[in-house]
């Protein structure tokens, strides 16, 4: 049997939890060989593992994405181990919900590393050899409050909203050469990440005219969506999947 994304393979980073999990998941459906990375190599196993079971391909690369060496190193594992990379998924993140006056270098830093910089140097490692071949695909997983200003969010959001600019800005860049770069832009989303808000998860999402918290699959769909030829006009585009918060 073929499907959409067979002889394809795909790198999703944050892949062991929540978005990332139900993404690699999608795109085994598909048929792809993914690369699930995160650091936890017990989470690791067991979405191969439940990839596996199902009669797909996936492998765990482990990786601690603070730094250019650590997205370059991730890179041309992934590389090795399928041969190349056809779909990269910027899923990781973290998103500490804090005040601006409270707020550490170290805190800034981190959130910086992981949800700007790891994408930033995994695409310019991976995305020459997609151009070079006039083939790729470049999905980002930014937020609603990239979008517009929530109090505690301005660490986080910045951080996101510099990965909606990069979208474009990648878009431009490798557009012309074959690779499609697009974004989903979450809202309130049920994962492991975010078990710890309790209450608040739903108090966040009945702002939107959906009214309530998405499903981690809900999130894959679009990512699906935009990692496949069904999306083969579609260049430099925010897909919210945010319940319509940014709409309202
Ligand atoms: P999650 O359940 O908290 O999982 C986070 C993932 O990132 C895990 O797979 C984790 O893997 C990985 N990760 C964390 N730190 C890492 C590091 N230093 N190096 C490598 N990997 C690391 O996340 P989620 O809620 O599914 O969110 C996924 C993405 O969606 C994030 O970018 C987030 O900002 C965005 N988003 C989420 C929501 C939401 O409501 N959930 C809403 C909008 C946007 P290990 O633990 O194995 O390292």
């Amino acid at each position: 049997m073929t499907f959409e994304l067979t002889g394809r393979s795909a790198l999703v980073t944050g892949g062991t939890s929540g978005i990332g999990r139900a993404t690699a998941l999608a795109l085994a459906n598909l048929g792809a060989h993914v690369l699930v990375a995160g650091r936890d190599p017990r989470r690791g196993d067991e979405v191969v593992r439940a990839i596996r079971e199902k009669g797909g391909k996936a492998d765990f690369l482990a990786t601690d994405l603070r730094d250019e060496d650590a997205a370059r190193s991730l890179a041309a594992r992934a590389r090795e181990l399928a041969g190349r990379v056809d779909v990269l998924v910027n899923n990781a993140g973290i998103y500490p919900f804090m005040a601006t006056d409270e707020t550490s270098e170290i805190d800034f830093d981190a959130v910086y590393a992981l949800n700007v910089k790891a994408p930033y140097f995994l695409v310019a490692e991976l995305a020459p050899d997609m151009a070079a071949r006039g083939d790729g695909v470049i999905v980002n997983v930014t937020t609603m409050v990239a979008e517009f200003g929530m109090s505690g969010m301005a660490l986080y959001g910045s951080s996101k909203a510099a990965v909606v600019l990069l979208t474009k800005a990648w878009a431009a860049e490798y557009g012309p050469r074959g690779v499609r770069v697009n974004a989903v832009s979450p809202g309130p989303v049920q994962t492991a990440g975010t078990a710890a808000m309790g209450d608040d998860l739903d108090v966040l999402a009945s702002a939107a005219p959906a009214g309530r918290p998405g499903s981690a699959d809900e999130v894959a769909e679009a990512i699906a969506f935009l990692a496949t030829d069904r999306s083969s006009f579609v260049h430099g585009a925010l897909l919210p999947v945010d319940g319509g918060r940014i709409a309202v």
